[in-house]
């Protein structure tokens, strides 16, 4: 018989397990304080569980679990986790503390499809999807092994296009903010995607409630064409027309990301396009002067030059952050996560 996999299951699917197997109505929520609040892999943890019951578990259940490989600490206080799956492949996730906030940056698939140039990711191709379990368990295991035990903000920032990954992302996220499990609350998520028209349509209708960021990065076709193979796919007036009609909540700004790339898309015609393209809905725009990475082709501009086209966009009446990427020294920052592919040997 397959075992289930209980950190699959919502609250609701939950109960039922547990009802099913004769458990006292209070079982289950014991059960998902030990699984998704407490974090534990093996039932003979759920001290206050009968021991009977929990060896009736083992013989139809398992806790999945990934485990931390390593850990570096940026000079910021960046934290990095290498977190080993089941099948020993790796995905890392990136906790980031400013004032209160303590934002996780979680992966949605080993390697990316995408191929985008810049991206250290996207060099390292594509192995497979992040299951549903794989996604949540990066959040409840971070907050276990972080100092004060609590994230506040969901990034899926880290490897993989989650939008790529719809079905298990969404899965994730509707565990994520389940009621009774309460990991993170739903409007302090954000989905970022390089652009997919069809799953930006599919997530305004299944979850409109998450933050939603684009990674544009280039003010005109040909431009991002160069730089991220699937303009070919979906070109920038498909991508508007997609994010016009998203249904945003009332007040919520769609967020354009913009990686700055030293003469490639750092000009004032860049500006101009990426100004045209955000005017179409409500938006903010998020410039991330390029991380540098061995083995990627890419210079980050100056800051004065990154000052100058921040220029360009405010004249233009934009609301415009530029984003300072936390944890560079240890290859945590935005675009620098690989796995242990790409490490160095550091793991
Ligand atoms: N696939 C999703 C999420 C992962 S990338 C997406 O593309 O949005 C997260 C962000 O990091 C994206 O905005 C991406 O453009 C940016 N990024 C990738 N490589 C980078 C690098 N080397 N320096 C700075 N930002 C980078």
């Amino acid at each position: 018989m397959n075992k289930i996999n209980l950190k699959r299951l919502s609250y609701k699917e939950l109960s039922d397990f547990v009802a099913q197997m004769d458990g006292r109505p209070y079982r289950a929520k014991q059960m998902a304080a030990w699984i998704f609040l407490r974090g534990v892999c093996q039932f003979g943890q759920m001290t206050d569980i009968p021991l009977q019951f929990r060896e009736k578990l083992d013989t139809m259940a398992y806790i999945g679990c990934v485990s931390e490989k390593s850990r570096q600490v940026s000079t910021d206080g960046t934290v990095k986790f290498l977190f080993a799956l089941q099948d020993g492949l790796t995905v890392e996730s990136v906790l980031i503390s400013e004032g209160a906030r303590r934002t996780l940056c979680v992966s949605t698939q080993v390697g990316c499809k995408l191929a985008c140039a810049f991206c250290l990711t996207g060099a390292s191709g594509f192995t497979r999807d992040l299951d549903a379990a794989e996604i949540v368990d990066q959040v409840i295991r971070a907050r276990e092994l972080s100092d004060e035990k609590k994230i506040t903000n969901l990034v899926l920032m880290g490897m993989g296009e989650p939008l790529d990954n719809f079905d298990k992302v969404i899965h994730a996220l509707k565990l994520v903010t389940d009621p009774e499990y309460q990991l993170v609350g739903v409007r302090k998520i954000t989905v970022s995607t390089v652009g997919l028209a069809p799953g930006i349509e599919r997530l305004g209708r299944e979850l409109p409630k998450v933050k939603l960021a684009v990674s544009l990065n280039a003010g005109d076709d040909a431009t991002r064409e160069r730089i991220m193979p699937i303009t070919k796919k979906y070109p920038m007036d498909a991508l508007a027309k997609a994010l016009a009609v998203y249904p945003l909540p009332q007040g919520r700004r769609i967020t354009l990301e913009y990686v700055l790339l030293k003469g490639v898309n750092d000009e004032k015609k860049d500006a101009e396009g990426l100004s045209r393209f955000a005017k179409k809905f409500p938006s903010k725009i998020n410039l991330i002067p390029f991380n540098q990475t061995a083995g990627i082709p890419f210079a980050r501009p100056d800051i004065e030059d990154v000052r100058r086209f921040k220029g360009w966009l405010v004249e233009k009446n934009h609301t415009v952050m530029i984003r300072d990427s936390k944890g560079a020294d240890i290859l945590a920052a935005c675009g620098q996560l690989a796995g242990d592919k790409w490490s160095g040997g550091k793991t």
